[in-house]
Parts: C-alpha cells; structure tokens; sequence
C-alpha cells in the first residue's frame, strides 16, 4: 500500500543543521529510547497473562478484526515510532514514577501483593493500572496521564479514553473507584478526577461488550473489516493494515 513520505528525513535534515555531532548524540539517545521501548513491548508480549492489553480495546473507534489479528497473526508488527512520540511516552514513565513518589511522600501505602492482583482475567484479557493504593480504608486504582499545557488547562473532565482505560481497570480487579492523575508538562501541576463505576455505566457497558466479544473471537473465523478503504482514519494508524487489505483482500 502506498504510505506518505515519513516526517523522519525532515527531522534527521533538521537535526544535520544544528551540527553533526550533536545531531549523532541525539540520534543515539533515539536509538536507545526505541530499543528500551521495543524491548519492553517484547516483554509484555512474552510475559503478559493474556494475549490480549486493555488498551487493546480501548478509543473511539473499535475494529474486532484488528483484535482478531492481535490475537492469531504469529508477530505483532512493531511500527518505527517517531522521536516525539518515543520521548512522549517517556515523558509519560517520569511523570508515573513522579507521581509514586508524590504518593510515598503522603504516606499513601501501595496495595498489598495479594491485593493487587487480577482478581478476573475473563481469559483474553488482562490489565495493569500504574498503582493501586490504599486511600481512606479503600483501594483505589490509580492511572497517571500527562498532556501539554495547554491541552492541560483546557481539561476539565476526563476523556472518553481515559476512563474506558480505568474503567477496565475497574472491572477487571472489582475496585469500583479510581483516580485519574493529569500532569501538565510545562506547568509542573496535577489535576485528579474521581471516577467512579456507578457514574459511568455507559462506558462499563461498552467495554465489556468489547471486552465479551474479543473473549468470544473464534480462532478460524476472520471477523468484518471495520475499515471500508485503507486511507480511512483508524486503517491509517493499524498495524495490520497491509495483511487486512492486501494479503486478506478477498475477506471483506
Ligand atoms: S485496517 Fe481497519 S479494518 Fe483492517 S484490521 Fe485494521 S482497523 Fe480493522
């Protein structure tokens, strides 16, 4: 499939101008983050309870075939991610390390091994929320996010996103409560949410039924494609793209 000019020469041209040993250092931190993220995804791969991540299901749009491939094409495919999004999750691995201090500071105790662990695992399907703590005589799950500024101001609710992350979280280990900690980047400031199940039946509905039709995926049978052309937005970012439209073009 014919794919757009990546945004990566521009950077590495960019990069050139500033001198070229710089450029080498930076392109060398690069590498590193993109090994240490390969190598982590390997890891959750390999070591993960269940074939299939929470975040596997999550966004607004769901595609069962592109579960239906996570779960029987032999390798996932790993995408060259850019620079920016590799120092994004970056980012995002501080801002949850900051938070657990944050948390120790208070003397807010982490849940006990016995506590946190997957209460349900439905099979498929499992989950790792960034901290469990024990606030108030309760467990809490806690899922740490970090947004630009500006995007940060503008927040004053959780997303749709973040709560069907949370929300799994919920269900999967049966702690009906959680806290959305929001890091704003440049403003060194947290926001948190209060969620709670019971205020969002909604999105507990629609991530259990993804959750309940991944669980019941027959290996044999190649589901819909949800995508009607490859340059459609959701078949833009899949990584099965090319093994949905090419190789199982006579699939529909
Ligand atoms: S390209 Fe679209 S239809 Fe095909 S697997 Fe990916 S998301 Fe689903």
């Amino acid at each position: 499939l014919k794919r757009k000019p990546s945004s990566r020469l521009k950077e590495l041209v960019r990069r050139a101008s500033t001198g070229f040993y710089a450029s080498l250092l930076m392109s060398k931190m690069e590498q590193g983050l993109r090994t240490r993220w390969n190598a982590r995804q390997r890891a959750r791969d390999l070591n993960s309870p269940a074939p299939l991540h929470v975040s596997d299901l999550m966004g607004n749009e769901f595609c069962l075939r592109q579960t239906w491939y996570k779960l029987n094409e032999a390798k996932r495919p790993y995408e060259l991610h850019s620079y920016k999004k590799l120092m994004t999750w970056f980012d995002g691995d501080s801002g949850e390390a900051q938070l657990k201090r944050l948390f120790d500071i208070a003397k807010v105790p982490v849940a006990s091994e016995s506590e946190l662990k997957q209460k349900k695992l439905v099979g498929r399907i499992s989950g790792t929320p960034d901290d469990i703590r024990l606030f108030m005589s309760k467990l809490w799950i806690i899922e740490c996010k970090t947004l630009y500024a500006a995007a940060w101001r503008r927040l004053v609710e959780p997303t749709r996103q973040y709560l069907q992350q949370v929300i799994s979280y919920m269900m999967l280990y049966e702690i009906p409560r959680g806290i959305i900690a929001v890091k704003g980047k440049d403003v060194s400031e947290w926001k948190f949410f209060e969620v709670r199940l019971k205020r969002h039946m909604d999105v507990a509905r629609e991530m259990a039924d993804r959750i309940r039709r991944a669980v019941g995926l027959d290996n044999t049978i190649v589901p819909h494609r949800y995508c009607k052309k490859p340059s459609d937005r959701k078949a833009k970012t899949c990584p099965f793209r090319d093994v949905c439209f090419v190789r199982d073009a006579a699939k529909p």
